[in-house]
């Protein structure tokens, strides 16, 4: 399993394990990413990969996840933007207990 030298922005440089990293590629912007968690102060490390870091690190046997924005990031809203009065509008609903039924009435097409 190879070593591989990573830095932790408290600690400094780390030595991991393939095994220790893993690869994100975003399969909806191409973007990459590297994770691990620093074996001195445990926290998780996030950092940036450009095609050749990915490519080294998989390379190296560290494992490569793929995903997917969230699938709101591509829906178009529709009406108006939520107001203070519509918050208002909102808690007041909420103050009646039959405020699910009167709300889903509300909303159905
Ligand atoms: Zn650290």
């Amino acid at each position: 399993m190879a070593l591989i030298r990573a830095t932790c922005s408290e600690c400094g440089d780390v030595e991991l394990r393939s095994r220790d990293l893993q690869v994100r590629i975003c399969t909806d912007t191409g973007g990459g990413t590297y994770l691990f968690r620093c074996p001195i102060c445990r926290m998780t490390e996030v950092k940036t990969a450009d095609d050749q870091v990915v490519d080294i690190l998989v390379a190296a046997g560290v494992r490569c996840v793929e995903w997917r924005l969230p699938s709101e990031m591509g829906e178009r809203p529709i009406g108006e933007p939520i107001s203070h009065d519509d918050v208002l509008d909102f808690h007041e609903l909420m103050n009646d207990a039959a405020w699910f039924t009167t709300l889903a009435a509300m909303v159905e097409m």
